[in-house]
């Protein structure tokens, strides 16, 4: 059944989107990134058996944040995510989303018998985060989904998808059109300059630090370096400190030849292996959210 109220625009070529190294990192690493780019990352299951608390793995957010990683420090959300747990199934849910733009995975707890499963829904506008409590609950009431009314806040963060074993049940599906779903209509109007101008300037010189911070770790610590690798899915080659991430897609040619060492003490920058026809190299943030 299609969505009642519900308005759609156009589907924006890029996202806004942040990255987490785990549930209660701070600094977010902020990136922009295309719906198919995405969905690739949204439709991987990298196995973490070795995982004892799920709250340890890497995660992401469909908002950038103007300041701290609080409600308050949210610039805009880009995406409407939302979290089924055993109360609907995969296809119904689906369809509910229709005809806007939508993608879909299982989550770390999924069982066939009991769908546990996200929606994430590109926006055709973002919407400041000082309005997205009501931009999501009025979304909510108008898709007529089953979802726990707790999870509005703007600067919630979700695991990013991973399975618990390598036998574990999974799915993901996208379904794309041309058309993203607008919270903008549903959103009581207000004065244009009241919820713009003050708070994102007050917090734009933290975030510049907080986001230096975060790349700064990327380009100096191992472990963070290795989850990255992990996270991409890259095929890890050598040992001691030529250990190397390899097989990710190229920022520049697109292919999958760039590479980065676990170990940053040689070498703290990712590069192309084609060296004459792209030479691509840059920091090993930029990275974050392509693909092996
Ligand atoms: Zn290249």
């Amino acid at each position: 059944m299609p969505a009642g109220p519900l308005r759609g625009g156009p589907r924006p070529p890029r996202f806004a989107v942040s990255f987490f190294p785990d549930v209660y990192d701070q600094l977010p690493i902020a990136r922009s990134l295309g719906w198919e780019a995405l969905v690739g990352r949204l439709s991987r299951f990298p196995v973490r058996d070795r995982t004892t608390d799920k709250r340890s793995l890497p995660c992401w957010a469909p908002a950038s944040f103007g300041g701290a990683v609080t409600t308050t420090g949210v610039a805009s959300v880009s995406l409407l995510v939302l979290d089924l747990d055993g109360g609907m199934d995969i296809a119904p849910a689906l369809d509910r989303c229709a005809p806007f733009t939508v993608a879909l995975h299982t989550s770390w707890s999924h069982q066939p018998a009991a769908p546990c499963f996200r929606l994430v829904l590109p926006l055709a506008t973002p919407v400041p985060g000082d309005r997205w409590g009501e931009a999501w609950s009025a979304a909510v009431d108008a898709l007529g989904l089953p979802i726990d009314r707790k999870c509005c806040n703007a600067n919630r963060r979700y695991l990013l998808p991973a399975l618990p074993g390598a036998d574990a049940q999974h799915h993901a599906e996208a379904r794309t059109t041309d058309l993203a779903l607008d919270l903008l209509p549903l959103l009581p109007a207000v004065e244009a300059h009241a919820h713009t101008a003050p708070s994102m300037r007050t917090v734009r010189v933290p975030h510049f630090r907080v986001e230096r911070a975060a790349r700064r770790r990327l380009a100096v610590e191992p472990d963070a370096r290795r989850r990255l690798a992990d996270d991409l899915g890259a095929a890890i080659h050598g040992a001691g400190t030529t250990e190397r991430a390899e097989g990710i897609t190229c920022p520049s040619c697109g292919r999958p030849s760039a590479w980065f060492l676990l170990a940053p003490e040689r070498a703290t920058r990712a590069r192309c292996k084609h060296r004459n026809s792209c030479g691509w190299t840059g920091p090993v943030a930029e990275l974050l959210g392509r693909a092996a």
